[in-house]
C-alpha cells in the first residue's frame, strides 16, 4: 500500500519501492517522469505512509538518505555491517535473525535500513535489499575517497558476519 500522492510530473522509478514494505512511515525515492537530455539528475525522498516529500536533490543517494531520515530517524548511527550478497537469501535471512538484537527495538519489524561497507563507486543505497526489507545503505570504507556516501558518524562496529 502507498498513500503517496505524487507531484505532477514525478514518478517512483521502477527500481524503487512501489509500496510500503512494513508499518509506519516507509521511504522511497521519486524522480521527474521525463528528463531533458542535458538535465542532471533530480530526485526527492518520499514516504509511502504519510505522503511526505523531500526537497529536490541532485543524487539518488541524497534523496534516499532524506527519506530514511524521515522514516527511520537514527539510521545514520547504526553499526556498519560487512557487505553481503543480495542473491544469497539464506545468508540474508540468517544475518537478519542473528543481528536484529543489535538494532533498535522494532527496527526489523519496521523494515528499517542497514548500512554496509562499500568500495567506491559502489556506494549506492539499494532499496529493498536491507536485511529487514528496507534499504541497504552504502558507506565508503575508511580511507576510501568519499562520494555520495552517508557521513561516518559515531564509532562503527565491524562484525564478522561470515565467521
Ligand atoms: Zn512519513
Amino acid at each position: 500500500v502507498s498513500r503517496l500522492l505524487l507531484p505532477a510530473g514525478w514518478e517512483i522509478p521502477c527500481w524503487e519501492s512501489q509500496a510500503a514494505p512494513g508499518p509506519g512511515c516507509q521511504p522511497t525515492v521519486i524522480q521527474p517522469r521525463w528528463r531533458g537530455q542535458d538535465q542532471d539528475g533530480a530526485y526527492r525522498g518520499a514516504c509511502h505512509e504519510c505522503g511526505w516529500i523531500g526537497e529536490v536533490v541532485a543524487s539518488e543517494n541524497a534523496a534516499a538518505e532524506h527519506a530514511n531520515d524521515h522514516a527511520h530517524p537514527g539510521w545514520r548511527e547504526l553499526p556498519v555491517l560487512t557487505g553481503y550478497r543480495y542473491d544469497d537469501l539464506k545468508l540474508m535471512a540468517r544475518l537478519a535473525r542473528e543481528l536484529a538484537p543489535a538494532f533498535p527495538v522494532g527496527w526489523a519489524e519496521r523494515c528499517g535500513p542497514v548500512i554496509t561497507w562499500r568500495t567506491p563507486p559502489g556506494t549506492r543505497h539499494v532499496p529493498g535489499h536491507g536485511l529487514f526489507g528496507g534499504y541497504c545503505m552504502g558507506r565508503a570504507r575508511p580511507g576510501a575517497p568519499a562520494e555520495h556516501s552517508a557521513p561516518a558518524t559515531v564509532v562503527t562496529t565491524q562484525l564478522d558476519l561470515f565467521g
